[in-house]
């Protein structure tokens, strides 16, 4: 069975995400978006908002399941069986972070990761630009799936 990860802060989730993981549901037998705990990071919706916000997106979805984990994705990978990281990728930027992160994580562990390029539509979509919007009291609803903005 192929099991992947795709493991984010999800800040909120947007558009990119929800591209990246519909193209990848075909790929793979489950797929577990599984958001991180980090106690260092500022977030700008609780952690219970960004759960719920992604199980109200992918609810007719069998294929998917949303957690939350703390410590090392593929320690977390592991404890769940899966041998798959799944990322996406925008731009070069995106790429150089994400290489170094890929190659330790799969000397770590054998983990390997899966990149999905961004669809063109949904390139320029980040959560950061998102929470700016609303915290400016702007309409982010153009790039967020509509469970969010509910
Ligand atoms: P992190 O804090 O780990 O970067 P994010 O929630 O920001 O978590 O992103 C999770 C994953 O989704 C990353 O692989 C990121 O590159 C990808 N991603 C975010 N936005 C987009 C987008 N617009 N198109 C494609 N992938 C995206």
């Amino acid at each position: 069975m192929r099991k992947a990860v795709f493991p984010g802060s999800f800040d909120p989730i947007t558009l990119g995400h929800v591209d990246i993981i519909n193209r990848a549901i075909p790929l793979f037998d489950e797929i577990v978006i599984a958001i991180g705990i980090n106690a260092d990071k500022k977030y700008m919706f609780s952690l219970e908002e960004r759960l719920q916000f992604i199980k109200n997106t992918f609810q007719s979805e069998p294929k998917i399941t949303v957690t939350t984990y703390s410590g090392l994705t593929v320690d977390y990978c592991k404890t769940i069986d899966s041998n798959f990281i799944l990322r996406g990728l925008r731009n070069p930027a995106d790429f150089e972070f994400e290489k170094a992160i890929a190659i330790t994580n799969r000397k770590l562990s054998g983990i390997e990761t899966v990149f999905l390029l961004t669809s063109a539509e949904t390139s320029f979509i980040s959560s950061s630009i998102v929470r700016d919007i609303l915290r400016n009291n702007g309409d982010a609803s153009i790039l967020l799936p509509k469970e969010v903005t509910q």
